[in-house]
């Protein structure tokens, strides 16, 4: 989408730029809508702008009729989660191209000609093409880089807070103030506090709320204990933000849609109307067709530089607590955020609440903030874990009292490093196939700075020391730190979710969170599409109060992105075991919480931990090493995030809040130390480190794991009939530490009465490549055994036999899987079992039964992913096409038993254009 050529591009996705892209696209035009937030239609979505009472032209008239179509509009009022799907519906239906996350850098023009628009985002730096090029942005960033004279002003705003439950009838507009108004809501039982701020700045809106609420629960008795649900992710300006001086007149094929650019009301239909003239005016123009090389070039620093002690990357789980933990060791901080809040996935994500990990240091003393700020919020009502809003106003408030400078809406392109002289290099991330780490470049680099693009631009950003908090690991590979991204097979990575705010049966404050599908966090433009497909689930002809959700979560649900290869990278056995390590700086309780479905295509651990042994919920934890959090090739940087160095494997335990938010502290504490001496974070003294972490709570001994197979525990074998509830253990321990002497000794388990330890005991066995148990693998594939083994996540005993025939490469096996291949009743997982089997027997007589196999016209077509926690009743069911997954394992397998490679060509070629990234990547690989 990015390097393709367009008509018309529209910067700026608010109602203005939303409407100029239907209109011209409405016209014929070939039009792509760039946004900085995930979202169209900010003013109304985000800041919950929320009146469409006026004339309407045609844009505007389809957004209300569709909104009262879908019961998103009552007296003029809509609702902001049915707006944003029903935009993102008419965009689609238009045809306009959207990609979000990315903001305007440069106006790539000369002279009276623009030629297109150098955006800045997460995947780095891009140019797009245009014939034509609209300014849609609220403060006319790329008109005022033609040189026309503007001043620019810091207008008043509003921000709103709404509260559910309110208690008695309400008169609605109720005006309190000048300064606060309460405003109907589409929903009986919600209502919308207005309330003014000096600027528009998401931080001051957040500051002023706990005064606002006080004063709402005083004054209205309504209100006194009703439920506040969400606020506006941002305010929105009451006047113009810029000015201009004089007519813009050089650039021809340069059109302004924004409210500086037109007199017109400033609400959303004085917006949408404005957007649509601009549309259709810029679908008139015939623009350039000529793109000059040289033109289409370069980076663009356009705001003074900042130097800190710390600079913290993402205002996240892990970067929050960064910041706070090095501003309290009074180090110069600075903490740049891409959102409007801080908290990341456990509040802009919509995740609040805890499911496990550990607690201690700092984190507890800003859960107890939480909870003691908690009441103002919610009045009598609950909120399942904590409030969202309150943990995003007690990290600010933490991170003031601090002093670290708190930089929103601003998201790292780039970065520095000791050999980019004096000119600033702006380093693409791969986003393309992971770099194997053995083959990465080992080559030593000093990080000297980041470039990050706001609402104002591009500026440099130095400091001494860094911390990498992005969830994704941006900067680490932006610097040059090898990588891992997703699993080994096929660089899947976790399934992600898109929450949203839901109320629950009582009528408290809860979320909801499922699996949505897979998606690229390092790309862009898939990670849109991504956005996109979660928020389509929610979507529902005809909303109504019990079906509707409270808002959408500004943050796109990762579960999973790049982990950085580090000085250790810890393993699932590590946490399996316990593991303890000389450089131990915190410790990690958890489950193996792998959203997989395919185990067939994930590790051999992994299929032994969850098929047979049921292995799911099981308790493993163990310490984690103060090298995962120091990336390899780099100086100058630390990780405090999900992109921690792991295997793939060791992430599904390693990822949730708690233990993100410890290893918060302790890299704010390391970068602080680090910054004092003038060191790199990689050469801090640990011990001294650990001694801090000693005494605030850290390391505290209460908090060491307490896992079911510590290490160095002799391995004593139950008797085979005497195997509940040891056997898991036993089976376990074998898997991860024995060798395959002491496997030996599960020989004897076959002869259990037990068909579950039989099968098991097979299992383990074959997973060392001894094949004394394939008779009984065999046994269970042809007798189809459905049964499933005692645990969590385990699967029927015939598809799990199937992958464990594999691992024990027996030719015998050969015509069970192929008559598997046959059966029209086999599951998806049981046949991508199979075809994987086949593959590492390594019998290349196979190949034409495995044609004949893609022959099937009656595969299974798709995957019906899991809804998890809190999902809607009503909601669509995730579901992923399965074409791809058996296509091109069965495409792997004929590579590796050397078909032709032409042949093999054909099956992979038509997976190079699917719009998911996830599937291109593989399929590229595999090319
Ligand atoms: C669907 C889902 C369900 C989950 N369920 C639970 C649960 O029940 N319990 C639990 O404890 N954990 C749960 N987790 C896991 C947990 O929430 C996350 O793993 C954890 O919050 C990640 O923290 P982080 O700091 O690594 O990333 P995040 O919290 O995502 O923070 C990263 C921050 O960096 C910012 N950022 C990214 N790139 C840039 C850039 N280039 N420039 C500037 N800023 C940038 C982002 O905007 C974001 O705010 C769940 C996660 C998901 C996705």
């Amino acid at each position: 989408m990015i390097e393709e050529l367009h008509d018309i591009v529209v910067i700026g996705g608010g109602l203005c730029g939303f409407a100029c892209a239907v209109r011209s696209a409405w016209n014929g035009k070939k039009t792509l809508l760039v946004e900085k937030r995930p979202a169209l239609g900010w003013e109304s979505t985000w800041a919950c702008q929320l009146d469409f009472g006026g004339t309407t032209d045609a844009v505007a008239s389809r957004v209300v009729d569709e909104l009262r179509r879908a019961g998103g509009l009552k007296g003029g009022r809509a609702d902001a989660p049915i707006l944003e799907m029903i935009l993102d519906r008419m965009a689609a239906e238009a045809g306009v191209s959207v990609l979000f996350h990315s903001y305007p850098v440069r106006l790539v023009f000369e002279g009276d000609t623009a030629f297109g628009v150098v955006m800045g985002n997460k995947s780095g730096e891009q140019i797009v093409k245009a014939k034509v090029v609209v300014d849609a942005t609220e403060n006319a960033l790329l008109w005022r880089q033609t040189g026309v004279k503007a001043d620019l002003n810091a207008p008043a705003a509003k921000h709103v807070v709404f509260f559910s439950h309110p208690e008695g009838a309400m008169e609605l507009p109720m005006v309190l103030s000048d300064e606060v108004k309460i405003l109907p809501s589409v929903w009986e039982d919600e209502v919308c506090v207005e309330f003014m701020l000096e600027k528009v700045d998401a931080l001051t809106a957040r500051r002023k709320t706990p005064e606002i609420l006080e004063f709402i629960r005083e004054e209205v008795p309504q209100l006194k204990d009703a439920l506040v649900t969400h606020s506006g992710n941002e305010p929105f300006p009451a006047a113009l933000s810029v000015h201009f001086q004089e007519e813009h007149s050089k650039v021809k094929n340069l059109f302004g849609a924004g409210i500086w650019a037109s007199e017109v009301e400033n609400a959303p239909v004085g917006r949408l109307n404005l957007g649509e003239k601009v549309g259709a005016a810029a679908a008139e123009c015939e623009g350039t067709t000529e793109f000059p090389a040289e033109m289409m070039t370069g980076s663009y620093i356009s705001q003074p530089e900042v130097a800190s002690d710390v600079l913290v990357i993402g205002g996240g789980t892990g970067g929050a607590i960064a910041a706070i933990a090095a501003g309290r060791r009074g180090v110069k901080t600075t903490l740049i955020e891409a959102g409007t809040s801080l908290g990341g996935m456990g509040t802009g994500g919509g995740i609040h609440w805890y499911c496990s990990g550990t607690g201690g240091g700092l984190q507890d003393e800003v859960d107890q903030r939480v909870s003691k700020l908690t009441p103002l919020f919610v009045g009598k009502w609950s909120v399942k874990g904590f409030h969202p809003g309150v943990k995003k106003l007690v990290l600010q408030q933490m991170a003031e009292e601090a002093g670290v400078d708190i930089l929103l809406d601003t998201v790292v392109t780039g970065v520095i490093r000791d050999d980019a002289k004096a000119q600033a290099e702006t380093e693409k991330a791969g986003t393309d196939t992971a770099i194997a780490i053995s083959e990465a470049e080992e080559k030593m680099n000093r990080l000297l700075g980041v470039i990050a693009v706001g609402t104002e631009g591009v500026s440099v950003y130095h400091a001494k020391a860094f911390i990498d908090s992005t969830g994704d690991g941006d900067v680490a590979a932006m610097s040059g730190a090898p990588f891992i991204i997703g699993r080994e097979r096929d660089n899947l990575t976790h399934t992600f979710s898109q929450s949203a705010g839901t109320l629950d049966n009582d009528g408290n404050l809860s979320f909801t969170n499922f699996d949505a599908g897979y998606v690229d966090p390092t790309d862009v433009d898939d990670l849109t599409r991504g956005r996109r497909l979660g928020l389509s689930l929610y979507w529902q002809d005809r909303f109504t109060a019990e079906s509707r959700v409270l808002y959408i979560a500004p943050l796109v649900g990762l579960r999973q992105s790049r982990q950085i290869a580090g000085e250790y990278q810890l393993t699932l056995a590590d946490e399996i075991a316990g593991r303890r390590f000389a450089d131990g700086i915190s410790f990690v309780t958890t489950f193996y919480d792998n959203h997989g479905f395919d185990y067939a295509n994930e590790s051999d651990e992994a299929a032994l931990w969850i098929w047979p042994l049921g292995n799911f919920s099981r308790r493993i934890g163990c310490e984690i090493p103060y090298r995962c959090m120091i990336p390899r090739n780099v100086d100058g940087l630390i990780l405090a995030c999900r992109a921690l160095s792991l295997t793939f494997d060791a992430h599904a335990g390693l990822r949730m809040q708690k233990d993100i938010q410890r290893l918060g502290e302790v890299a704010g504490i390391a970068a602080a130390v680090a910054a004092e001496n003038g060191i790199s974070p990689r050469a801090i003294d640990v011990k001294e480190l650990q001694a801090v972490l000693k005494e605030n709570g850290i390391l505290d001994e209460k908090y060491r794991p307490k896992t079911a197979i510590p290490e160095g525990k002799p391995l004593e074998l139950p008797a085979p009939d005497a195997l509940e509830p040891e056997q898991t253990e036993a089976l376990a321990w074998i898997s991860t530490y024995a060798g395959s002497e002491t496997a030996l000794a599960m020989k004897g388990m076959l002869n259990s009465d037990d068909p579950n330890v039989k099968f098991r005991a097979a299992a383990a066995l074959a997973w060392h490549g001894i094949n004394d148990g394939v008779q009984e693998l065999l046994k269970c594939v042809e007798n189809r055994e459905a049964e499933k083994t005692k645990g969590n996540k385990s699967a029927p005993i015939w598809q799990a036999a199937i992958t464990f025939l594999g691992m024990a490469k027996d030719g015998r096996a050969i015509p069970v899987l192929l008559g598997v291949l046959k059966d029209k009743n086999a599951t998806l997982d049981g046949l991508i079992g199979a075809v994987r089997a086949l593959e590492r027997i390594g019998d290349a007589s196979v190949i034409p039964d495995l044609h004949e196999f893609l022959n099937r016209s009656d595969l299974p077509a798709e995957r019906n992913l899991q809804i998890s926690m809190g999902a809607l009743k009503h909601m669509a069911s995730a579901i992923e096409d399965a074409g791809w997954q058996i296509e091109l394992a069965v495409a792997e397998t004929l590579l590796k038993l050397g078909a032709s490679k032409d042949e093999v060509r054909q099956i992979i070629e038509p997976h190079l254009d699917d719009d998911r990234a996830h599937v291109r990547r593989y399929a590229r690989k595999l090319l």
